[in-house]
């Protein structure tokens, strides 16, 4: 019997269960105490032990990353005791470990057998114990590691203020040496505090803008001092006149201080001299103003400060397009990485668009289900595919964008709490659309059944149906479905398809087939319907993308082709969304669709784009990086498991605390030139670490680009180990 085949998805990895008994450093586990009781009662402090840590170091590390200005708690992480805490925790899970590997060694023991029913139901229960702990490991490792950051900056900034206070001190009694009068000091002493609650303002900001009571607080202070220093700076004509006045032989304007000695005016005139230089001294009304309005706009911009976020978006990370996609312009990078194209559409296209927009007719609303035009031509060229004649007055709905017809969908079907599938890694647009709309994802991830260190087909990335099947629960609702596939390139065949139409029977879960890249295949793949299955029309809807199939991302025109009942809900929702979609650009679309059918528009764009595949895929094979070659879409997925990036290498906060695949695109983008997506974005939490090796990189781009990108990949060579 191996017990680690029988593993449920929630058992470790076999890499972390095959850890050697030698690892276990104190107390080892002598063979005569190797005892099935024993080796339970060692999980068992082993796993309080964990709990207990767990707990506290969580807590610690929350503790301290909450807070703000001066803090004691910041101390409590940093340095050698962040470290210490982890190791810690990483030797228990090693002892843990070790001992449920003995017990699964004691249940193995031919002397077991037969199989000891609860033995096994313990054996799992340790397992599953284990492998929570093993994630709760790597959740707090880093959060500790967020938290050390966050000491760090506190006490460099405290030893800022530090600084400024010396001077401070210095100039009071400099000031008090020469004689200046009273408002001096006060000048000094305020432009001191200013400068430091300024720079304590800055990295509150920065680092604390979670606490909006405290950036309301602060920004009531930093106006306070504006209108202190406004006072001063009119008492004050600067610090130049400053200097001025106390170089003019102070006896001769002072008579009666004739004691005053010279060497302290030196000395003063010599320090204020110094800190003029200082960038600190710069520090003025003007730039106080200016960073108070940048305060208001980060404030009104963040929309912190008055008004809370909806817990419905509240949790939103910055997207990854958002990151990645202004990197290709900073480090004039090539940009591979957002799946638009940088050419333009077809002339045929835009001639098309220019006729829509010349229509001095077509600029007002249009009925919410859509132009009768384009229904009726989408209805023609898709009649055949779909095997049957189309209704296009209630089987075809556009959409403001695939993208929107996706959010109607889930706002037309889903209730609170109903659960929606998606198959790993997926469109990451999906999750908000459900989210906001009250759903639950359930996430089932494709598995790359090849070796991925070596060149693999999309056709071996394979959905386990009966991991699907595990998912599947009373609430569960709707299964979305993408062929052929972003990122994997996948095409699924018939018979992947019918088994996932067989499962939506057996549990009445309706489909949503995202199709956008319907017109996308390379040979010898073609492109198959799930809805065209039996039994599947009635609950499939399927989501087409204008954007994708002319080359024309920015129109934002989509559209939905399902039965009438499925198709009159989503309108229903997408009313009260858009209310309808822009009336110019369906037109356009009704006629590129119309001629589109007659000049080969589709077979060629196919041709062009296999060449594309062609061009990315040599670059890919010439620099060594292993890849998997797209059955369709636009993408192709590059494996940089053997890409050794400088540890120390310095991210922006944005990337630090991903995955390592956003760490190697955002190096790639700086230190190459190229431009990818971390495709961990397309996956869950738990299930991110499944693409920490992969960066996908889109070829619908120029040529010109893609040499680029191939000249720029070179480069990669001297990180490439074998
Ligand atoms: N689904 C998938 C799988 C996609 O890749 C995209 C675009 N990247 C969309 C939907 C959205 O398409 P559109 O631009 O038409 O909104």
């Amino acid at each position: 019997m191996n017990n680690n085949k029988s593993l449920t998805p929630g058992s470790p990895s076999p890499a972390t269960l095959h850890t050697p008994l030698s690892n276990l450093t104190s107390n080892d586990l002598s063979t005569s105490a190797h005892s099935w009781e024993y080796l339970r009662k060692q999980a068992r402090q082993f796993e309080n032990e964990l709990e207990q840590k767990l707990t506290s170091y969580s807590k610690i590390a929350a503790q301290v990353g909450r807070s703000v200005g001066y803090s004691k708690e910041g101390e409590g992480a940093t340095g050698n005791s962040s470290e210490a805490m982890e190791l810690e925790l990483e030797e228990l899970i090693k002892k843990l470990t070790s001992v449920v590997n003995s017990m699964a060694e004691v249940v193995d023991r031919p002397s077991t057998t037969p199989t000891n029913p609860s033995m096994m139901h313990m054996l799992q229960r340790h397992r599953d114990i284990l492998y929570d702990y093993s994630k709760e490991f790597k959740k707090t490792k880093a959060n500790i590691l967020a938290a050390k950051n966050h000491s760090d900056l506190l006490n460099s900034v405290r030893e800022d203020i530090r600084r400024y206070s010396l001077l401070i001190k210095v100039a009071f009694y400099s000031s008090f040496k020469s004689g200046i009068s009273s408002e001096t000091d006060y000048f000094l002493g305020e432009r001191g505090r200013i400068e430091s609650s300024h720079r304590m303002t800055d990295m509150i900001i920065e680092q604390a803008y979670e606490t909006r009571e405290e950036i309301g607080r602060q920004r009531n202070i930093l106006l306070n001092m504006n209108n202190r220093m406004n006072r001063l700076t009119n008492m004050f004509p600067g610090i130049n006149s400053l200097i001025d006045i106390l170089q003019i032989p102070f006896a001769k304007k002072n008579p009666d201080m004739k004691n005053f000695r010279s060497n302290s005016l030196v000395s003063c005139v010599g320090f204020l001299a110094t800190i003029k230089k200082k960038p600190f001294v710069k520090f003025s009304s003007a730039l106080l103003t200016q960073r108070i309005m940048a305060t208001n706009t980060k404030i009104s911009s963040d929309n912190k400060q008055l008004i809370k976020r909806s817990d419905k978006i509240a949790h939103f990370k910055q997207d990854v397009w958002s990151i990645f996609t202004p990197l290709a312009q900073q480090f004039n990078a090539a940009n591979l990485g957002q799946g638009f194209m940088d050419f333009p559409p077809p002339d045929f296209v835009i001639e098309a668009a220019n006729r829509a927009i010349n229509n001095r007719n077509d600029h007002q609303y249009s009925p919410p289900k859509g132009r009768a035009n384009l229904k009726s031509i989408l209805a023609k060229s898709y009649s055949p595919l779909f095997k049957r004649t189309l209704d296009p007055d209630s089987e075809i709905l556009p959409t403001a964008g695939a993208n929107e017809g996706l959010y109607a969908i889930f706002a037309a079907f889903l209730d609170p709490g109903d659960e929606v599938i998606l198959i790993e890694p997926f469109f990451d647009q999906y999750i908000a659309n459900i989210t906001m709309n009250g759903g639950v994802p359930v996430y089932v991830p494709l598995r790359p059944m090849g070796d991925t260190n070596k060149i693999m087909s999309s056709r071996d990335w394979k959905l386990d149906i009966n991991e699907l099947r595990s998912k599947i629960t009373s609430k569960s609702k709707i299964i979305v479905f993408n062929t052929p596939h972003n990122p994997v390139g996948k095409v699924f065949s018939i018979e992947e398809m019918a088994e996932i139409n067989k499962l939506a029977e057996e549990f009445n879960l309706m489909i949503i087939s995202d199709e956008v890249y319907d017109r996308l295949y390379y040979d010898p793949d073609v492109h198959e319907r799930i809805a065209n299955l039996p039994g599947a029309w009635e609950r499939t809807i399927t989501v087409g993308s204008g954007g994708k199939t002319f080359g024309t991302t920015g129109w934002r025109i989509g559209w939905l082709i399902g039965p009438k009942h499925l198709i009159g809900a989503a309108l229903s929702a997408q009313t009260r969304i858009v209310f309808c979609v822009n009336t110019p650009l369906q037109e356009a679309l009704a006629i590129s669709f119309d001629l589109a059918e007659t000049n080969n528009y589709f077979e060629n764009t196919i041709g062009e784009y296999t060449r594309r595949r062609e061009k990315l895929m040599k670059a890919l094979t010439d620099v060594g990086l292993p890849y998997t070659i797209p059955q369709g879409s636009y993408f192709i997925l590059a494996n940089t498991a053997k890409v050794k990036i400088p540890e120390d290498y310095p991210y922006p906060d944005v990337i630090l605390q991903r995955p390592r695949d956003f760490k190697v695109c955002y190096w790639m983008a700086k230190e190459i030139g190229v431009v990818a997506i971390p495709p961990s974005e397309f996956y869950c939490e738990e299930n991110a670490h499944l693409a920490e090796n992969f960066i996908r990189l889109a070829f619908c781009k120029t040529d010109k680009t893609l040499d680029e990108a191939a000249k720029n990949l070179q480069k990669l060579k001297k990180y490439i180990e074998e």
